[in-house]
């Protein structure tokens, strides 16, 4: 089998490192640049969307801010899964909220903006505080805006009018700001069978936005909740492959946050963690393949290394601590890598953790030390 991953970032890299045992090789196409690269040495091997298209078997992609006329491009070939359908529903916050609406689930009350007169609108009909999303383009927190006071409309409206005149087709989202206790994301699979497996849901800590910290959890009553949203969203898409939803735990009730329809970081601990990694199932689910146990095998967080290069020696000396670079040049903030880090029962891993803050940057790696200061309280 071959298969054909729009985009050539660290999850093209990761689904080719666990393709490869099933014979599954993996070909990565850069949108930008529109060449073709071998997703592990990021050499060239060919050029054109067209040629790209004609040697795979299956065609996938790795992020959802993709050109629709790429996307419509590909699905036209037959070959593209899930769908240029999820694809947007991931990239474009109005359809996704659409979606979330369309499957039952629960999600924070918005409004669309598109001029000043909405923005009135959304602060009747949302309230204050709220939370600002440009609808295409954002990620890792960029692109958004906090209103905690009626006070800061014009200068907020000002940042947003620019950001909507960007392109023809942008707007913004406004949400009611969710007083979550936390945040959990479920990450899972769904078959050309509809057949569904699903992981255990992760805790994620965030620091500016951006994903630190990623520990899969046990929690019966809200991995049931989940799952039950999970498959409302995948059974809608009529989904194959792995989907990623993110959710705010609310007192115990889950509402969805945005979903990711793809391999995602919050996933990451399951090339230690568990049985099947995600990027090993999405593969199996795209080509027509079982999937594999999503069974948590180990206590298991996952550490985003964002800007640095290399890690103290103590890292790698850990039990249990596993680490995978992406191979990227480094640059401030930019995710390099992570560190998978695994116990055989959460006393173990936590007390892992504190260790590893005893070795990790603390400017480096906030959300370790956080954690271990906490731990010790
Ligand atoms: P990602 O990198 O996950 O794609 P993103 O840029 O798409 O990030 P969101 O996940 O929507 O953005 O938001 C980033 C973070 O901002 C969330 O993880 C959460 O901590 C906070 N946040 C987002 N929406 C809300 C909300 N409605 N209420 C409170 N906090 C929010
Ligand atoms: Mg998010």
């Amino acid at each position: 089998m071959h298969v054909l991953v729009l985009g050539a970032g660290q999850l093209a890299r990761m689904m080719s490192l666990a393709g490869a045992p099933l014979n599954i090789k993996i070909s990565a196409y850069d949108v930008g640049s529109q060449n073709i690269v071998h997703p592990l040495t990021q050499t060239v091997i060919g050029h054109g969307l067209d040629s790209a298209i004609e040697t795979a078997d299956v065609i996938t992609a790795e992020f959802e801010h993709i050109p629709h006329d790429i996307l419509a491009i590909c699905e036209q070939s037959g070959k593209f899964l899930p769908s240029s359908e999820a694809i947007k529903a991931g990239g474009d916050r109005r359809i996704e909220k659409g979606l979330l609406d369309d499957a039952g689930v629960r999600n924070a009350k918005y409004y669309v903006i598109n001029n000043r007169e909405d923005f009135d609108r959304a602060i009747e009909h949302v309230g204050i505080p709220m939370v600002l999303k440009s609808a295409l383009g954002g990620y890792d927190g960029k692109g958004q805006w906090r209103l905690k006071d009626p006070a800061q409309a014009d200068s907020i409206w000002a940042e947003m009018a620019e950001c909507i005149a960007t392109t023809e087709t942008q707007a913004i989202v406004a949400e009611e700001f969710v007083p979550f206790n936390r945040e959990v994301s479920l990450v899972g699979a769904r078959a050309k069978d509809g057949s569904v497996a699903v992981y255990p849901l992760a805790e994620n800590v965030h620091t500016d936005g951006v994903l630190t910290l990623s520990t899969a959890i046990a929690d019966t009553e809200l991995q049931q909740q989940a799952k039950q949203m999970f498959t409302a969203v995948a059974n809608k898409l009529n989904y194959v492959g792995v989907l990623a939803l993110e959710f705010f735990d609310v007192d115990g009730t889950l509402l969805v946050n945005e979903i990711a329809p793809r391999v995602h970081n919050s996933g990451h601990w399951t090339q230690q963690g568990a049985e099947t990694c995600q990027f090993e199932n999405h593969l199996r689910a795209v080509c027509g393949l079982p999937l594999g146990s999503t069974k948590l095998i180990r206590s298991t967080s996952m550490i985003n290394i964002l800007g640095e290069d290399s890690l103290p020696q103590a890292v790698l000396e850990m039990d249990g601590c596993h680490v995978h670079w992406y191979g990227k040049e480094k640059r401030a903030g930019r995710k390099m890598g992570h560190i998978n880090v695994c116990g055989d029962y959460n006393g173990e891993l936590q007390r892992k953790l504190c260790a590893l803050a005893d070795s990790l940057d603390k400017d480096a790696f906030p959300a370790v030390h956080e954690f271990a200061a906490n731990f010790s309280e």
